[in-house]
């Protein structure tokens, strides 16, 4: 069975002047413990996609299921739910509440996953070497240490599934690194990843490249 299980996605956008078709006829499926990076140009559609597979948006065709279970042509509390149970997200940025520390930033995302665990928490904090910092503001933390609070957050409620929107597009090398790192770590122990990246560093480390152009998945990339 499939962590991820993305068949025959649409997405289009309608504006004053123009139709977009941002992702044709998608099809995804991804078991546990992989780790998938999504690359194509700036406008191919990563972002779309992405979307659409956490229920954050609603595909104009096709259908998602995320642990066997459907999350698109649902209501969009129901599609909260279902990522808040099964999805970690990680973007680029904005992944910390800013007037929240570190600490609350994870009890939070557990509250609206269910429950809070503390001693997850203490795990949590230790794997990604944030114990120090756990009391910290966001803008209080370094760089690579924003990283790994974000890192955090996206796991606090142990998803099956982790999306990141080019997740170190503004990371140095050595951050980049690390939560590579960190990711590999936890693909290992079961978690999926999919990843949308122009790096080519990700791109290496990936179990599989699904490559996107104008939208569809380019076999031949
Ligand atoms: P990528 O993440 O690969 O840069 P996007 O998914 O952001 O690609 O965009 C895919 C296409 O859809 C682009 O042509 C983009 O301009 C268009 N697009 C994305 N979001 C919107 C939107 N909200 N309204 C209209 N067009 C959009
Ligand atoms: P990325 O390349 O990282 O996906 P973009 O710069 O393409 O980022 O898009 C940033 C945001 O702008 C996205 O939320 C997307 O939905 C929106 N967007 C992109 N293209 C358009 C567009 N043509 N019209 C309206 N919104 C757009």
């Amino acid at each position: 069975s499939f962590v991820l299980n993305a068949w025959d996605l649409y997405r289009f956008y309608h504006t004053a002047e123009s139709e977009v078709l941002a992702v044709r006829g998608v099809s995804l499926k991804v078991t546990a413990g992989e780790m998938v990076a999504v690359m194509g140009p700036s406008g191919s559609g990563k972002s779309t996609l992405l979307n659409c597979l956490s229920g954050i948006d609603e595909p104009d065709g096709g259908y998602v299921e995320i642990m066997g279970q459907r999350i698109t042509r649902k209501a969009e509390r129901e599609r909260a739910a279902i990522r808040a149970k099964h999805i970690g997200i990680l973007l680029q940025k904005e992944n910390l509440i800013p007037h929240l520390t570190v600490k609350e930033n994870i009890c939070l995302q557990m509250a609206l996953a269910g429950q809070i665990d503390y001693k997850r928490i203490e795990e949590l904090l230790g794997e990604l070497g944030m114990i120090e910092r756990q009391y910290a503001y966001p803008r209080q933390l370094s760089g690579g240490e924003n990283a790994r609070a974000g890192l955090a957050v996206a796991l606090a409620s142990d998803p099956a599934l982790l999306l990141a929107d080019e997740p170190t597009g503004e990371v140095d090398r050595k951050t980049e690194e690390l939560i590579l790192d960190l990711l590999a770590a936890k693909c290992k122990q079961g978690l999926t990843a999919i990843t949308s990246t122009h790096s080519l560093i990700i791109a290496a480390r990936a179990d599989r490249i699904v490559a996107l152009q104008d939208g569809r998945i380019n076999d031949a990339g």
